[in-house]
């Protein structure tokens, strides 16, 4: 309706307006060198609206012509776009996928088509990774770098890359500069946390890692790292303080109670784990002021008072009072423990001896011994230090093990098999 009234109302002005104009009175006459023109007026004023017109045109028609060049070009970048964008779609297909050829062939037309974007490094780095490719990986993010809104990306494929070439020098170097680039991150503390580790830099370490059990082994470990003793001091007694029933906790506070003169305080801290958990490691420690063969024998009394049929404590005393000529001792307490199940390679060959001092070279003594070693041999083993991850033994605890280098891996685990492995006897089992 409003098109119809708008049509009448057009035509209704052109029609008032060639009515006015046909009404204009007059002629007009032009002349141009031999060509000279004479009309009305009407007729003139639409020659001169048609001559506006077609010079209006011609301008429109000769700035599309000479702009040609120029939209071409645009037509070509909007085309490339085009086909840059489809590329890095298929080269998030593909890498979804994992089919590293595809990824790699796409990720290298979306940078011939989008340069060197953010987008399309990142998307070449890690086509590169998938196909094993680290070099072209390492190419592109280290062009990534460059990027400054994105060269934390950059540092973060290079950091992983130094990380499983176990290039921890380099790794760390990376580290602090994508720390520099991007300061805060949550991933990039863990990662530093780890290279501390690997780095075996333990007092960082316990900076950056925040509650873990395995804290009282990074404390054990940066006490015997450190060589500022008081800072040593105050590492194990951390370590102490978290675990107090930790063998290597506990000796890394008392080994340095002893050499700073406070050897009542060692020997009660010794005490009060063995009470808790009982370990060879600690009487070592508890008797080595004492070489009197009887002394070391009453000091392992006080030592195991409060605990005294642990297993621990049996053969801690059974040695001492065998080495002291108390067999009769040693004896009760060997077979106390075999009475109690403990059937270990060790209990058999303290019998062993225990027979040998007794009977000496008799026959009956030589029978008896020979009993005791045969039933050594069909033991279980004894407890010892061993890696929980490669199983590899280790001749004394260490916060990484020598095996695989796994951290806080190695553990005090007994002989006992069940289903072919060894089980752990923690440390920590209460007395
Ligand atoms: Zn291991």
């Amino acid at each position: 309706m409003l098109k119809i009234i708008l049509f009448l109302l057009a035509g209704t002005i052109i029609v008032a307006a060639t009515w006015l104009l046909a009404a204009i009175p007059g002629h007009v006459a032009a002349s141009i060198g031999a060509f000279s023109i004479e009309t009305s007026t009407p007729v003139a004023i639409l020659m001169l609206v048609a001559l506006v017109v077609a010079l209006t045109l011609l301008i429109r028609v000769v700035r599309g012509v000479l702009a040609i060049p120029r939209t071409g070009a645009a037509w070509r970048r909007r085309h490339r776009r085009a086909l840059g964008e489809k590329a890095v779609t298929r080269v998030l297909v593909a890498l979804a996928a994992g089919e590293p050829g595809a990824a790699r062939k796409e990720a290298r037309r979306a940078r011939d088509f989008l340069g060197d974007s953010p987008q399309t490094l990142l998307l070449v780095a890690e086509a590169g990774r998938l196909s094993g490719r680290e070099d072209e990986a390492a190419e592109a993010f280290r062009a990534l770098t460059a990027h400054k809104e994105a060269q934390f990306l950059g540092f973060r494929g290079l950091l992983r890359q130094a990380v499983d070439r176990q290039d921890w020098p380099e790794a760390l170097v990376i580290a602090n500069q994508a720390e520099a680039a991007h300061p805060g991150t949550l991933w990039l503390r863990q990662q530093r946390a780890d290279l501390a580790l690997q780095t075996e830099n333990w007092a960082e370490a316990l900076e950056l890692i925040g509650p873990d059990p395995l804290r009282p082994t990074y404390y054990v470990a940066a006490a015997n790292a450190e060589a500022d003793p008081v800072r040593a001091l105050s590492f194990a007694k951390q370590a102490w303080k978290q675990d107090p029933a930790f063998p290597p906790a506990v000796l890394a506070y008392a080994s340095r109670l002893r050499t700073t003169g406070r050897e009542k305080r060692a020997q009660a801290c010794i005490a009060e784990a063995w009470q808790r958990a009982p370990h060879p490691d600690l009487s070592t420690f508890a008797l080595a002021p004492q070489s009197d063969k009887l002394a070391r024998a009453q000091a392992a009394k006080r030592l195991t008072v409060r605990n005294p049929t642990h297993p621990e404590s049996r053969i801690l005393l059974a040695q001492v009072a065998l080495d002291a000529g108390l067999t009769g001792e040693a004896r009760h307490q060997v077979e106390s423990a075999q009475r109690e199940g403990l059937n270990q390679r060790r209990l058999c060959l303290l019998l062993a001896e225990i027979e040998a001092q007794e009977r000496g070279e008799t026959e009956a003594g030589r029978l008896a011994q020979r009993e005791a070693l045969r039933r050594a041999a069909s033991a279980d083993p004894d407890p010892h230090w061993q890696c929980i991850k490669c199983h590899a033994d280790n001749a004394t605890w260490q916060p990484k093990c020598e095996s695989c280098g796994s951290v806080g891996t190695v553990q005090w685990v007994s002989g006992v098999r069940t289903s072919g492995l060894p089980v752990i006897q923690a440390a920590q089992i209460a007395g």
